[in-house]
């Protein structure tokens, strides 16, 4: 199958999915999620993979949903339009990144996301749905909604990956966190020098790929189970409300969204409006 945006190759019993627009950080247009779920797919069929490695091209791994490349722009055009700031017209439209998500979380093979530099907001859906993190010493992962007068991006997870207290932190402050950092937490599984991130990335697939097809789903399945009835997908679905929520409780105050602000005062971006704000307290990531 050809695909544009993403590139798919098979290493012996191992498919290797790469996000390819590097040129804007594989921010994820709709058109690249699709290929990435048709590739998901065609992998999970395969009886000849057993591990699949989820990737992005270039220095990032992705800087999360497209907001603004002329591709993403012209995708958004031709979409149907939103029903206003309503919250039935959000829970319906983003049902499509939530839903395919836990579908990626319940895939009967083993995932890794391989990670490098930014892991942000929906880059981190995506690695955190994967079984496995494999971050490079620069990785940096961040959900940054709260400074858009949000709390999360869709999927809420974090609670699981970082612990309540951390989830709180970083959720609050929209801070970056490093991968030594996300290793500590136990969302990262291994922090490895960049320029052997591939090659440590593809030698732990290989690695699990000589286990049995069934004992990598059976296990997979069971740690999955016990997450569930410690609530993650009662979590998942009470997120994704408390999401919606976010966007229509901004479409009233729009004074909660600095976007709104870049509009109002003419400011060129929202990070010039958060830098105005927040002063001393930026980070320097
Ligand atoms: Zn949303």
């Amino acid at each position: 199958m050809a695909f544009q945006y993403i590139l798919y190759e098979k290493i012996e019993k191992v498919a290797k999915v790469t996000m390819n627009r590097p040129e804007v950080r594989n921010a994820e247009n709709p058109g690249m999620n699709k290929e990435m779920f048709e590739a998901f797919d065609m992998a999970a069929k395969d009886p000849d993979v057993r591990v699949i490695i989820l990737a992005g091209a270039g220095p990032s791994f992705s800087a999360g949903h497209d907001m603004g490349s002329p591709a993403g722009v012209a995708e958004r055009a031709k979409a149907p339009p939103r029903k206003g700031g309503s919250f039935e017209g959000y829970l319906g439209e983003e049902s499509r990144w939530v839903f395919p998500m836990l579908a990626l979380r319940d895939m009967p093979k083993p995932m890794i996301a391989q990670v490098q530099g930014y892991c942000i907001m929906g880059g981190c859906m995506l690695a955190t749905m994967c079984d496995f993190i494999i971050a490079s010493e620069d990785a940096k992962f961040s959900e940054r909604a709260s400074r858009q007068g949000g709390y999360s991006t869709e999927f809420f997870s974090y609670v699981y990956e970082l612990g309540a207290k951390k989830a709180k932190e970083y959720l609050m402050t929209g801070d970056y966190f490093d991968a030594q950092e996300a290793y500590r937490l136990g969302m990262v599984n291994r922090v490895v020098p960049l320029d052997k991130l591939e090659e440590e990335t593809m030698n732990f697939a290989q690695k699990l790929a000589l286990q049995s097809a069934y004992s990598l789903n059976f296990i997979k399945q069971a740690v999955n189970y016990v997450q569930d009835l410690m609530g993650y997908r009662q979590a998942i679905r009470f997120g994704f409300n408390i999401h919606s929520l976010t966007h229509s409780h901004r479409a009233i105050d729009s004074s909660l969204d600095p976007r709104a602000e870049v509009r109002r005062e003419g400011r060129a971006s929202v990070r010039d409006v958060i830098k105005a704000r927040d002063g001393r307290f930026q980070d320097k990531k």
